[in-house]
């Protein structure tokens, strides 16, 4: 039986292949790292920078 890798498209023999449904461990390791990448990526968020420094018109009750 013949698949293809589905990282590089190459077509590479089921029996025998140890790194199967790749074609070698690169192909595994980098199915391994987009998964990995995909589940922790951080949706993005904007970093609101609120500064309590500029308050000098805040009115001070005496
Ligand atoms: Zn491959």
């Amino acid at each position: 039986m013949v698949v293809k890798c589905p990282i590089c498209q190459v077509e590479v023999t089921w029996e025998g292949n140890l790194h199967r449904p790749f074609c070698s461990e690169r192909c595994r390791l980098m199915d391994l790292g987009a998964w990995t990448a995909g589940r922790y990526r951080i949706p993005g968020q904007t970093l609101k920078k609120e500064s309590d420094k500029d308050r000098s018109d805040e009115e001070e009750p005496s």
